[in-house]
């Protein structure tokens, strides 16, 4: 096969499990901080920054789900 249908194949399992850790996401490590591990408790579906009371660190969810394959 050629090298841009590698890549298009490289993309799409990329796109699954940018899907699948998004999931993944939703429920655990929002709820984790992923600066010091704290648990930070569950959040409501509309809180879109993570705060860790331990730490101080604060992260935009959204950025956080949005990394991933780069
Ligand atoms: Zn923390």
């Amino acid at each position: 096969m050629g090298l841009g249908q590698f890549f298009e194949i490289l993309e799409y399992v990329c796109f699954l499990t940018d899907t699948f850790f998004a999931k993944v996401n939703k429920d655990f490590t929002s709820q984790i901080c992923p600066n010091c591990g704290t648990h930070t408790g569950k959040k409501e579906l509309n809180v879109r920054i993570h705060f860790c009371p331990e730490c101080g660190y604060e992260q935009d969810t959204d950025v956080a789900e949005a990394r991933g394959c780069t």
